[in-house]
């Protein structure tokens, strides 16, 4: 039977996201932390409990605990099976139209899309930063009810400047009372202080953060952090039990233990400059400045050097269909950023035609 008959017209056209796995010994495609927490470090704990019950329905004792770390009330948090849940439930609660910058993150067009609202993205400007005039333009024409914007930005790597998000918060605020989310996936690899301390001043703001880039992405947790009235609304969508008990009480074990994860991210970000400093050197490769855990670079050939990493056993992702000439590399341990940059050198040197 075809059911693509029955399938709504705005779903008939997608296809389902593709993590696609090819398997390689240094994994550095994902923007996943290459650190995770040994054996030992949570072992005392009782993570499982009752499997019997349902878990906590409100995950109060993990909204406390977060709302304590952004300094806001538990009021101001609602937690997620990942931030990606989350980007749901605003476009559900808030509809369309949606607009995002271009090239960023891929789940609010997909998701929009799969919601049937339309969605726009505005090309960002030469240095990856927002483009002003874009932006209010695209403010003006189509009115949206949410503006996803991801600092630093995957893919680019940079933070967008502070001065024009706040001016995008502003405009939207008093032209259509729409929502800015800065989605702050990657804020801990960065120097900036995020927008979390200016939730107070902006109603119309709300902040995304997750534990997917620190350590945890197999767990699923993301939260939202905005005013109370707002996270009442979009708290309506929210399925009845989202988080799964070791989920809720795995994810609470991590904020007891935030100096590792903090230990983590140091070691990251300095091996990020690292990287950065040996791409940079590299005939041929040009790297973008990044505040993330990941760097964008450029190579005149990127479909080949891909395929060249991939048999030099390293995985890295390829950008190119989208952002021309682009590759992505993670940061991964400083074992295996040597294993890159080594293979990346041969990669780049090799005249093999594979
Ligand atoms: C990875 C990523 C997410 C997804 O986070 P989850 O919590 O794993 O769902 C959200 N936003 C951006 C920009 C990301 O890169």
């Amino acid at each position: 039977m075809n059911f693509s008959k029955l399938t709504k017209q705005s779903i008939r056209s997608l296809r389902p996201y593709e993590a696609k796995k090819i398997p390689c010994g240094i994994k550095l495609d994902a923007n996943e932390c290459p650190y995770s927490i040994s054996d030992g470090v949570f072992a005392e704990k009782n993570f499982i409990g009752a499997l019997n019950r349902y878990p906590d329905p409100e995950i109060k004792e993990l909204r406390k605990v977060v709302a304590k770390n952004f300094r806001v009330s538990p009021d101001n948090i609602l937690v997620g099976n990942g931030s990606d849940e989350l980007i749901y439930y605003l476009i559900i609660t808030f509809g369309g139209p949606v607009i995002y910058p271009a090239p960023t993150f891929s789940m609010y067009e997909i998701i929009s899309r799969s919601l049937g609202e339309e969605c726009i993205g505005i090309p960002l400007d030469r240095n990856f930063d927002l483009d002003m005039k874009k932006m209010s333009a695209a403010v003006e024409k189509y009115r949206p009810r949410l503006i996803f914007l991801n600092s630093p930005n995957n893919p680019t790597g940079n933070c967008f400047s502070d001065d024009r998000i706040l001016k995008t918060i502003e405009a939207l605020d008093s032209r259509t009372k729409g929502i800015v989310v800065v989605d702050e996936a990657y804020q801990p690899f960065s120097g900036k202080k995020g927008f979390l301390p200016l939730l107070k001043d902006y109603k119309n703001l709300a902040v995304l953060r997750t534990l997917s880039k620190v350590g945890f992405a197999a767990l699923r947790v993301g939260f939202l952090a905005a005013d109370k009235e707002l996270i009442t609304e979009v708290n309506k969508v929210r399925l009845p039990f989202n988080l799964n008990a070791l989920s809720q009480s795995i994810a609470l074990e991590t904020f007891r233990n935030k100096e590792i994860l903090d230990s983590w991210v140091s070691i990251i970000r300095a091996e990020r400059e690292r990287l950065f400093k040996e791409l940079n050197n590299l005939n041929g490769v040009r790297p973008c400045h990044s505040e993330a855990n990941f760097i964008m670079f450029k190579v005149d050939t990127p479909d080949i050097v891909f395929q060249r990493l991939i048999k030099l056993d390293v995985l890295v992702r390829n950008l190119s269909s989208m952002i021309k000439g682009s590759l992505r590399v993670t940061v991964g341990t400083p074992e295996e950023n040597n294993a890159f940059i080594k293979a990346i050198r041969t990669a780049m040197h090799s005249s093999d035609t594979l």
